[in-house]
C-alpha cells in the first residue's frame, strides 16, 4: 500500500546500481530504499487504524485554535522520534526549517482551506529530522514526518524544499479524507493530491500567481551531481515527462499500467491540475485548489478511487462551488481533456 516518500523506491535502486556514482554515494542510496521498504508497513498499519478510527466514531470537531508543532532530533540515527527539539531558536537550521514550515502548512490549510491540521481536528504536526545517515528521502510514516539529511551529492537537506513539506503533510490530510490506497489510480490520486497542495503550498508562501509559479516538485532538495547531469527537480506537473525530471512521468491516463508506482501515474492528475490551473489563471488556490479540496473533503472515503471518478467529482464541485463563473468548470475540462479524459473520454473508459 503506502510508501508516500517523495523520492520513488526504484530511482534509489537505480542510483544504487549506477556505476558512475562513487560507492559510498551508491551504499547511501541503497540503505534509504531498504529502510523505506520498512517504513512502509508502518503505514499501511497507521491507514487501517485510521479507516477504523473513522467508522466507529461520530466526526470530531474542531477544537483547538492551531495544532501543536514539535520537532525531534534523530541524531543521525533511526531510532523515532528523537531528542525533543525546544523551538526554532533551540535547534539547528534543519529544525528551524522543520519548525517554520510545518507551522506555515498548519496556516496555509486553516487560512485557505479552513482545515484544523492534518486531521481538521487540531493534531499536533510532528517532525523527526537527521533522520538516519545520508538519508536520501523525506516521508509520512503514518503519524509523523521524517527528514534525511540526503546524501549531498544527489539530495541534500529534505528541509529545504517547502513543496516536499507540503507534499508530506498533504499525505496525512489523504490519510484522514479520501484514505486513498497506494496501488494503481487510487496511489496515482494519493500522490498528485500530495504534489498539488505541495506546490499550491510553495506558490501560496511566494504569493504567485499560476503563471509565475515554477510547478517543479523537489527543485530545492536536488544535489551537485544530480545538477551536473541536468536534473533539476524530481518531477515537473507542466511538463511530466521532461528531460530535466530525476522521475519522469507519462501524460496521458492510458499510458498508466496496472501496478504501476503511484509515483508515476500521478504525472496525468498533475498535468491535469497544473492545466487547469494555468488555463484559468490567477492563484490556483483560489479556485482550482478549493474545487480539489472540496473533492478530496467532502466525499467521505474513497479507498480503490479512479482518476476519471475523480475527474468527474471535480466536474461537480465545479458547478456547485463556481456555477456562475462558467471559467472555472471550462479550465478543468481542459485540464482533464489534456491527459485524454475529457467529458466523453471518461464516459467511455467508465
Ligand atoms: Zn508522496
Amino acid at each position: 500500500m503506502c510508501t508516500c516518500f517523495i523520492v520513488p523506491r526504484d530511482i534509489l535502486t537505480k542510483l544504487s546500481q549506477d556505476p558512475r556514482l562513487p560507492p559510498d554515494i551508491r551504499k547511501a542510496a541503497a540503505d534509504t530504499a531498504r529502510v523505506a521498504q520498512e517504513i512502509r508497513d508502518l503505514r499501511i498499519q497507521a491507514l487501517r487504524l485510521t479507516s477504523i478510527a473513522t467508522m466507529i466514531q461520530a466526526p470530531v470537531t474542531a477544537i483547538a485554535a492551531a495544532p501543536a508543532i514539535t520537532v525531534f532530533d534523530c541524531g543521525h540515527t533511526q531510532s523515532l522520534p528523537g531528542r525533543p527539539i525546544s523551538g526554532p531558536q533551540a535547534g539547528d537550521d534543519s529544525a528551524k526549517r522543520a519548525f517554520d514550515e510545518t507551522t506555515q502548512v498548519a496556516k496555509f490549510y486553516k487560512d485557505v482551506f479552513g482545515r484544523n491540521s492534518i486531521d481538521n481536528a487540531g493534531m499536533t504536526m510532528m517532525s523527526s529530522i537527521h533522520y538516519g545517515n545520508r538519508f536520501n528521502n523525506a516521508m509520512w510514516n503514518g503519524t509523523q514526518m521524517l527528514y534525511g539529511d540526503g546524501d549531498n551529492a544527489i539530495f541534500v537537506d529534505f528541509t529545504l524544499g517547502n513543496d516536499v513539506i507540503g507534499h508530506e503533510l498533504t499525505h496525512g490530510v489523504t490519510q484522514h479524507s479520501l484514505q486513498l490506497e497506494y496501488t494503481d489510480d487510487a496511489g496515482g490520486l494519493n500522490e498528485s493530491l500530495s504534489d498539488c497542495f505541495g506546490s499550491m503550498f510553495r506558490q501560496w508562501e511566494k504569493g504567485q500567481d499560476a503563471a509565475a509559479a515554477d510547478w517543479l516538485i523537489g527543485s530545492d532538495i536536488i544535489g551537485p551531481s544530480a545538477r551536473d547531469r541536468n536534473i533539476t527537480c524530481l518531477r515537473d506537473m507542466a511538463d511530466p515527462a521532461g528531460a530535466h525530471c530525476l522521475a519522469p512521468q507519462p501524460t496521458q491516463y492510458s499510458q498508466i499500467t496496472p501496478g504501476m508506482d503511484p509515483h508515476y501515474s500521478s504525472g496525468p492528475p498533475n498535468l491535469a491540475f497544473y492545466t487547469a490551473c494555468k488555463t484559468l489563471g490567477g492563484k490556483s488556490w483560489e479556485k482550482i485548489g478549493q474545487v480539489w479540496y472540496r473533492v478530496m473533503t467532502t466525499f467521505g472515503p474513497s479507498p480503490r478511487m479512479k482518476i476519471p471518478e475523480f475527474a468527474n467529482r471535480t466536474r461537480q464541485v465545479a458547478g456547485q462551488m463556481f456555477g456562475g463563473t462558467p471559467d472555472v468548470g471550462d479550465a478543468i475540462e481542459q485540464g482533464w481533456s489534456a491527459v485524454g479524459l475529457s467529458r466523453s473520454e471518461g464516459a467511455a473508459i467508465a
